[in-house]
């Protein structure tokens, strides 16, 4: 799968001038907007048609403040008395960069993804979903409002009050309704440090109740969960959180367990919680069922905690693994299924068919609070078609509206409340290299 050509914007009156034209064509071509090129099944490769290379974008910056279209957006914070404080993101921009920048005004974002060195474009058109979304929503609902370039190559600012069906088809789209070049993004007062804790169980059942207890009280500010196998090495990104001293003793319970299930859970703090911290955690473990004596603690600043997949990603790269293909699936799960997908699917097919797997992220969000709802895009399957087109019949002014149904009710996967993600990254068939390569490097 090839394109025809890539485009590398200065303004985003390249990217309209790219789509009117192509749209004025009696047979327009494929166009795709690239963020950081990290999607599975080249959903940001147009065959036979042209990529907008978005981070070319980056090279042109307005940051001050010029509202038209030759100069780029950039990353710009303000506070309004209606929104309180919030960042204006070029599509480009990568959060690391969002999060450097806001945390200058000591501000930063409150929905994240595992790794940061993703584009805003990249994760709005998927959700963007990490152990902050119990709590604030993926980071498709931290957004108030957008401009996007449709199919037709006009450039329209969105919201859920003004174009709103452009609005609530881009998020989460795929890249299918329009490409996104400003998004203003939901800031709060940044955090300076975590404390960062992993608990071990040795029962399913234990794990997620506790994971569910921990969602529905008011008081941590992110929870996942990891499965550990026998069969993966201990020397992975996630098991160097625990202390060396330790890896003994878990290395021998994980061999008379074969498979055990490891929480995580962070509270933020800064200066003024300090001298509370520590009660305050202690009061969050209490009652928890994980095995005694196999909790452990990290006080880590909050940079550090949030761009914690960055040193997995380094050392891959100096491996030469991080290029290689890393297809995942991401998975949610009805609460009253939770128990048999263990069974099913991490025991009879993963532990005991000794699958080989890449790190297993296991954690509980609500469907309603705040707001996750799982667009369907009508006449495809799940997983959507390898290629991002903008023609006529994609544009958000025409009929085929109607056949995209991303913000109707009625249209929406039902789930029961409560739902797991499961991220299940696999190594893909590197023969004898693979022991090396997700699992002892990569973190999600
Ligand atoms: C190591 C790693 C960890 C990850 N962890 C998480 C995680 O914790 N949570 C999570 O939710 N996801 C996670 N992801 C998945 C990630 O959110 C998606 O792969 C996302 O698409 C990546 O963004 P990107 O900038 O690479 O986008 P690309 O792969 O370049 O693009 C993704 C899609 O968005 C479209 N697109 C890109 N930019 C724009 C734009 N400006 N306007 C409109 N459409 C656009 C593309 O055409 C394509 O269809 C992870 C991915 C990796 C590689």
């Amino acid at each position: 799968m090839f394109p025809a050509a890539v485009l590398y914007p200065s303004n985003v009156n390249d990217i309209i001038d790219l789509i009117k034209f192509s749209y004025d064509l009696s047979v327009p071509f494929h166009v795709a907007a690239r963020g950081h090129g990290h999607s599975i099944r080249g959903q940001a490769m147009a065959h036979n048609g042209v990529i907008v290379e978005m981070n070319s974008l980056n090279n042109n910056n307005d940051n001050d403040n010029n509202n038209n279209n030759n100069e780029n957006c950039g990353i710009r914070v303000s506070w309004d008395s209606e929104l309180g404080f919030y960042a204006d993101v070029g599509g480009e921009q990568l959060w690391i960069d969002v999060l450097r920048t806001t945390l200058e005004y000591g501000l930063a974002p409150i929905s994240w993804t595992d790794y940061l060195y993703l584009t805003v474009g990249g994760t709005l058109s998927n959700a963007g979903i990490s152990g902050q979304t119990f709590r604030h929503g993926p980071q498709i609902t931290n957004v108030h409002e957008m401009d996007v370039i449709t199919g037709k190559g006009d450039f329209v600012t969105c919201s859920k009050d003004m174009n709103s069906e452009l609005f609530f088809a881009v998020l989460g789209g795929l890249g299918q309704f329009g490409i996104i070049t400003r998004a203003r993004i939901v800031l709060d007062k940044a955090p300076t440090r975590v404390k960062w804790v992993r608990l071990l169980y040795d029962d399913f059942s234990k794990f997620t109740k506790d994971q569910e207890h921990l969602i529905s009280i008011d008081g941590l500010d992110y929870v996942e969960g990891s499965l550990m196998l026998e069969q993966s090495s201990l020397n992975n990104w996630r098991s160097s959180f625990f202390p060396p001293s330790n890896q003994t003793k878990i290395a021998s319970l994980l061999s008379q367990n074969k498979i055990m299930y490891c929480l995580e859970m962070v509270k933020y703090y800064d200066d003024h919680t300090t001298s509370t911290i520590d009660e305050e955690l202690k009061k969050l473990v209490k009652g928890l069922n994980y095995l005694a004596g196999f909790m452990f603690k990290k006080d880590a600043t909050f940079v550090e905690f949030l761009n914690r997949v960055r040193s997995g990603e380094l050392e891959l790269q100096s491996k030469g693994m991080w290029a290689v293909p890393h297809p995942w699936l991401n998975l949610f799960v009805p609460k009253s299924s939770i128990m048999d997908f263990n069974v099913a699917v991490f025991v009879d097919i993963i532990l005991r068919q000794n699958k080989a797997t890449g790190p297993i992220l296991v954690y509980p969000t609500y469907r309603k609070k705040p707001l996750l709802r799982i667009n369907l895009i009508s006449g495809s399957s799940t997983i959507p078609p390898p290629h991002l087109t903008i023609e006529e019949h994609d544009s958000f002014e025409d009929e085929s509206l109607d056949a995209h149904p991303m913000d109707s009710e009625d249209h929406s996967m039902e789930l029961e409340d409560l739902i797991f993600s499961e991220e299940a990254r696999e190594e893909c068939g590197l023969g004898s290299q693979t022991n090396h390569t997700f699992s002892e490097g990569t973190n999600f």
